[in-house]
């Protein structure tokens, strides 16, 4: 998302950018996800839900994040819904293949440039937008790869090797709890996500620990600590009165109907109803330290956005998305100034 946003404010600007694509098509983990991108309502609220990210950044999304949606909507790219249903929270959700559609259209096509091989220069980069390090944090720990194939972590390796200072935790993700199967599916990745911790009981799959108080309302803290437990596995337990309780667009007993059906451990017992699950990392959170002008902190000339940068939703989740458009946009503008 961010470099696609990059390149089209560079076109605008009246620049030739080059997209250049480490996987075989564009649009990164954008292109998979369920497309919402979305604000905390003030700066205050921001911080609440991520205490650990940097305020100045934060600031300038909530600053700047509308401009940017209308600005989308002004390339054509179409809005599916116009509301988060989250009171939480304001923006909008589009449709992510006519998103990447519209801004590949604004780019130019020949200026995307897909790698067959696996390998993308970025000695000739000036705005990293490797979309974090989420394979390489999954196979680390033994968790469940939730993202774009294809982002190892190689903007921040460069932008440190050129100096570059890391922001928040490396280790904090965002993530869903998924069925606990060996490998998930690009498709499976909304389809089979277990969103109800707030209702269920969560503990370790060996009974060895067990979910105190009440998770966040992303649930982001939740996965966070289930990928700390033993072998990075939990049982969500839930009676089976709460099973037709929706949330968002599904039931209890929908997700539930998923998992087992995509061969996820169900067990039954006492009016109760068990999923193994795993965490699934959609997003790394700690990454390249960036200022409010996209700056990569410690490198000349180089500059960064989306999950390559770390620092704005630490301590909680805020949309990815967002950040990436509202940085991805600046960046292209400093780069060019
Ligand atoms: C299932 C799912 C649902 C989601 N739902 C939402 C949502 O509703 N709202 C929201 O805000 N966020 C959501 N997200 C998260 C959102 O997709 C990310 O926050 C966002 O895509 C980050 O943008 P990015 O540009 O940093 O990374 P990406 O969009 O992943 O783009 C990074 C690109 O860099 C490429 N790349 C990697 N390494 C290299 C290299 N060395 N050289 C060149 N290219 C490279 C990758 O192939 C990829 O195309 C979701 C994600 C998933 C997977």
């Amino acid at each position: 998302m961010a470099g696609l946003a990059a390149a089209a404010r560079a076109r605008e600007l009246g620049a030739e950018p080059l997209v250049l694509e480490k996987g075989d098509r564009a649009g990164g983990s954008m292109l998979l996800s369920s497309c919402v991108i979305w604000r905390y309502r003030s700066l205050e609220a921001f911080q609440e839900e991520c205490p650990g990210g940097d305020p100045r950044l934060q600031r300038v999304i909530v600053d700047q994040l509308d401009a940017a949606i209308a600005w989308l909507e002004s390339l054509g790219a179409p809005v599916v819904e116009h509301d988060t249903g989250n009171p939480r929270t304001t923006g909008k959700r589009f449709d992510p293949a006519g998103l990447t559609q519209a801004l590949v259209r604004v780019i130019g096509d020949s200026s995307v440039r897909l790698s067959d091989r696996g390998q993308t220069p970025l000695q000739t980069a000036n705005i990293l937008c490797t979309g974090g390090f989420p394979v390489r944090l999954a196979r680390e720990r033994a968790l469940l790869v939730r993202s774009n194939p294809w982002s190892e972590g190689d903007g921040l390796d460069f932008a440190l090797a050129r100096g570059g200072e890391i922001a928040g935790d490396l280790d904090e993700f965002y993530g869903r709890a998924m069925p606990a199967l060996q490998d998930l599916e690009e498709a499976d990745f909304v389809r089979l996500a277990q969103l109800y911790g707030k209702h269920a009981i969560v503990t370790a799959h060996d009974m060895s620990e067990r979910f105190e108080g009440e998770p966040d309302w992303s649930e982001t803290r939740l996965v966070q600590q289930i990928a700390n437990w033993p072998d990075g596995l939990a049982w969500y337990t839930v009676h089976s009165s709460w099973l037709d309780l929706k949330i968002r667009d599904r039931t209890i007993r929908e997700m539930i109907e998923a998992a087992r059906a995509a061969g996820g451990v169900v067990e039954e017992h006492d009016a109760k109803i068990s999923v193994l699950v795993r965490p699934g990392v959609t997003q790394t959170l700690g990454g390249i330290r960036i200022d409010e002008h996209a700056r990569v902190v410690g490198a000349e000339d180089l500059y960064a956005a989306g999950a390559d940068v770390g620092g704005i939703s630490n301590g909680g989740w805020s949309s990815g998305l967002a950040a990436a458009l509202v940085f991805g946009r600046i960046a292209a503008e400093q780069a060019l100034s």
